[in-house]
């Protein structure tokens, strides 16, 4: 039995792992994927401080390194439901048969890029559209790109885009809202047009393939068309607590409701990082949460021994 099972290894899931085991917790982190989250996917990041620019990769490996120094159990898997059983939290996933037991447990789930659900999204996702620049940014090298968007992903991957490709054309409902610095940076680039206040209508096949973006004006009218070899959506995200549908524990836009101590409405499940109800997502904030949860799962669990003994 674990004291502490962390659903999600982002930078929320991997603080609260290194709170909890610095407290002398058993901790197991469990990811469906690679451990880092958002992070893998993100090319610098510039406003975590101490460390000025920094690789996502790069930061995700000396967390996931940290917690591993600091005896951290890892294994893939994917959570799929927590459970309370006689007073044990059984913690669901895809890949094992039995659920694994713990005393408690932290959500640190994080989001899932939003899609724009328009025609041609679905014939084109994986090829010519795609939510990630750092994975697949490379292959449009002297080529056209469309960026959808306008806050700090976007724009973040506007600038590392820009970069790489002959043409970015950024298209976005409002103005860039992301850090006014960087937005005015991407402005500036000679290969950089913004389109604000814009709606897409439709990723434009032609022989199957993609032909560019049709567009226009939020309100109506104006249609328009960029010609492009690949697009990239960066238009929100939606939290990944699938698993949470139907219980007390999230919002109506399935975020995890949590107090100032990151705890839930059920004793011993707190909730981490960006799929928790705030303003704020970034790395500096996940950590936060991050560091609040694992520290307090242990004052939890001393309580909660305290009453037995
Ligand atoms: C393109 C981009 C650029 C960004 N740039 C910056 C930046 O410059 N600066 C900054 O501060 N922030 C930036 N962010 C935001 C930052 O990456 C996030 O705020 C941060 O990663 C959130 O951390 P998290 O741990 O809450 O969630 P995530 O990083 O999303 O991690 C959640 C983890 O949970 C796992 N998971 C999900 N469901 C399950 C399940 N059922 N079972 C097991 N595991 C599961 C996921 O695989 C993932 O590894 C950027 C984000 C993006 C997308």
């Amino acid at each position: 039995m674990y004291d502490l099972v962390i659903a999600g290894s982002g930078p929320a899931g991997m603080t609260a792992a290194i709170y909890g085991v610095r407290a002398n917790l058993k901790v197991l982190l469990l990811d469906r994927l690679a451990p880092g989250g958002q992070l893998v996917n993100t090319n610098e990041i510039e406003n975590y401080p101490g460390v000025g620019k920094i690789n996502g990769a790069e930061l995700a490996m000396n967390m996931y390194e940290h917690c591993m120094s600091l005896g951290v159990e890892f294994d893939y898997a994917t959570v799929t439901n927590v459970e309370e059983v006689d007073g044990k939290k059984l913690i669901h996933t895809e890949e094992r048969e039995e659920p694994i037991e713990a005393r408690s447990v932290i959500l640190a789930m994080g989001t899932t890029p939003r899609k724009l659900s328009i025609p041609g999204e679905e014939q084109l996702a994986g090829s010519s559209v795609s939510w990630c620049a750092i994975c697949d940014g490379a292959k449009y090298r002297d080529k056209d790109v469309v960026i959808v968007g306008g806050g700090n992903s976007a724009v973040d991957e506007g600038i590392f885009l820009a970069g790489i490709v002959n043409k970015l054309t950024v298209i976005t409902d409002f103005d860039l809202t992301s850090d006014p610095v960087q937005a005015d940076y991407l402005r500036s680039l000679d290969n950089v047009t913004v389109h604000p206040y814009k709606k897409v209508d439709e990723f434009r096949l032609k022989d199957g393939k993609l032909e560019g973006v049709a567009f226009q004006d939020k309100e109506g009218g104006n249609e328009d068309f960029v010609p492009c070899d690949g697009v990239f959506e960066y238009i929100g995200a939606i939290p990944r607590t699938e698993f949470l549908e139907g219980t007390s524990l999230i919002n109506e836009f399935g975020y995890i409701e949590v107090d100032e101590k990151m705890a839930t409405s059920i004793p011993g499940v707190f909730g981490a990082g960006d799929c928790t109800v705030k303003n704020l997502r970034q790395v500096s904030t996940a950590i936060s949460d991050g560091a609040i949860a694992g520290h307090e799962a242990s004052v939890y669990l001393k309580h909660l021994d305290a009453q037995n003994n």
